[in-house]
């Protein structure tokens, strides 16, 4: 369900008339070559397509339009080849509402030392004509990405890929629909939200629909799609003998099938991007969705579960981010620690509902009870997560505010079986190492939810919450605590 091929970046090229028709048709053909060199950069996961030099403010203003509702162009690539007076870019600028990414390079690598001359001087000035270009952004407190080099270099490409991706998730979000079924757990704060600002910031909504709504159309589900799917179940994983067929819980796997043959069923005529539920609210749910969450998550959908829609939208967003890339990305909770002074560790995981997108090895297929929720027995896949870098991203409610916050992490593979531990768990350690990361975590009013990723950097985060204009926290391998919190304190002062 997701494909970032569909989408677009625009490759602009500024200009201006007075360098005469010869110049301008060499500026021209320097920029198609740019943008088919990115075009088939393996790196970039996105079409870069080429636009016409724009040498005034009436094209760059309708450039600029052309963007804003262009359906699969999801941010532009600007350049100044020459030199591009800035004062022509204020009007585009002011109404450009797709992200823009300034790529200052040049056409050529390296000085031709034995024949430059003034004509060649006079066509690559992106040098300077560049820094004019940034000067009208900064004095109009735009937010861009800026990326330095050459445009076929390997790093420069990784730059554009890490953007592009980022504005890739920033589109989805655009009119994007998640469906909450029941509010979020009583009394809880961190899942609460003013859902009114998130639609204004971030572009989408997220509306309520009652638990039996979404009944109705599981018990619409026929039996030959549920005993297709619980066979699907028994191929992919390893469903423990009194699941299968024939067994004596049999009819608990497929009642975990039809739940997830309704939701899924939901979510697709409602055109929605992901849900949430909660264990407090499931009148008429024969179990909660335990495996349906779990699949659901890794076609793409969003999820949060106790009614956390901010997490379900990340992990939405996180997941377009993701596309393609090896591993991914799963709701998450902080669950439990380790704390040996020799190898302390964060043990991850939730009641049900991890991503079966960051699972080594075959998951198992397992039941067992919940304890809450006063339920049938949920079906679950059981699964260990392999070692590596990674992170984790929640998104803050500060009441004026949204803060995005992230914190790397080194994941690492289980040394243990954790034979009676019935849901699938990872273990890292968070940097910079686990006192200061999780003091630093909690400091920033961190969530205990979160999006698990094994394929996006900070980098994808902050490219992201650049592109929102939310504030962007890291925990890295430099945070240090006292650090941290002068950051939060101005920060304050800064969204104030
Ligand atoms: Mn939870």
């Amino acid at each position: 369900m997701i494909n970032l091929k569909e989408y677009e970046v625009w490759f602009i090229t500024g200009s201006q008339h007075l360098y005469g028709e010869e110049t301008l048709k060499q500026v021209a053909e320097h920029s198609q070559q740019i943008a088919r060199g990115l075009d088939s950069a393996k790196q970039i996961p996105v079409k870069v397509v080429f636009k016409p030099t724009v040498k005034s403010p009436e094209e760059i203003y309708s450039i600029c339009q052309e963007a804003n509702t262009a359906k699969n162009c999801i941010g532009l690539i600007a350049w100044m080849h020459t030199f591009s007076p800035a004062k022509m870019w204020i009007g585009g600028l002011k109404i450009l509402q797709k992200p823009i990414l300034h790529l200052h390079t040049q056409f050529n690598r390296d000085i031709p030392w034995d024949s430059i001359d003034m004509d060649f001087m006079n066509l690559n000035q992106s040098a300077h004509g560049d820094r004019e270009f940034g000067f009208i952004m900064t004095r109009m407190r735009l937010n861009r990405k800026v990326v330095v080099g050459h445009w076929q270099d390997a790093e420069v490409l990784e730059q554009i890929n890490t953007w592009s991706r980022a504005a890739a998730g920033w589109h989805d979000w655009q009119g994007a629909r998640f469906v909450r079924f029941g509010d979020n757990m009583r009394y809880v704060a961190v899942t609460e939200g003013d859902k009114v600002e998130a639609e204004l910031k971030f572009g989408y909504s997220v509306n309520t629909y009652g638990v039996g709504d979404l009944v109705k159309v599981i018990n619409e589900i026929s039996d030959k799609e549920i005993d297709n799917l619980a066979a699907e179940y028994e191929e992919q994983y390893a469903v423990v003998p009194s699941l299968r067929k024939g067994g004596d819980q049999y009819s608990s796997l497929r009642e975990a099938a039809k739940i997830e043959l309704g939701l899924s069923a939901f979510l697709k005529n409602g055109n929605f991007k992901g849900f949430t539920d909660t264990f407090e609210d499931l009148h008429g749910l024969v179990q909660l969705p335990g495996i349906a969450a779990q699949r659901l998550m890794a076609q793409g959908y969003g999820f949060g579960a106790e009614g956390d829609w901010k997490t379900a939208a990340l992990v939405r967003a996180m997941k377009v981010m993701g596309s393609g890339l090896k591993g991914g990305n799963a709701f998450m909770e902080d669950y439990t620690y380790h704390f040996d002074p020799a190898n302390p560790l964060v043990l991850g995981s939730h009641m049900l509902e991890i991503c079966e997108s960051i699972a080594v090895g075959k998951p198992k297929c397992e039941i067992h009870p919940l304890g809450i929720g006063g339920k049938a027995d949920p079906v679950r896949l059981v699964f260990n997560v392999a070692g590596g870098p990674a992170l984790n991203a929640s998104v803050v409610d500060m009441g004026n505010r949204f803060r995005l916050l992230v914190n790397e992490v080194e994941a690492v593979a289980p040394e243990h079986d954790l034979p009676k531990l019935p849901v699938a768990r990872v273990l890292w350690k968070p940097y910079p190492d686990i006192k200061t990361g999780c003091a630093a975590w909690i400091l920033s009013g961190g969530a205990h939810h979160t999006c698990y990723s094994q394929n996006l950097t900070s980098q994808h985060l902050e490219d992201f919450a650049d592109i929102a204009g939310v504030e962007y926290v890291l925990i890295g391998k430099e945070t240090n605590l006292r650090q941290l919190k002068n950051e939060l304190k101005w920060n304050e002062v800064y969204y104030r």
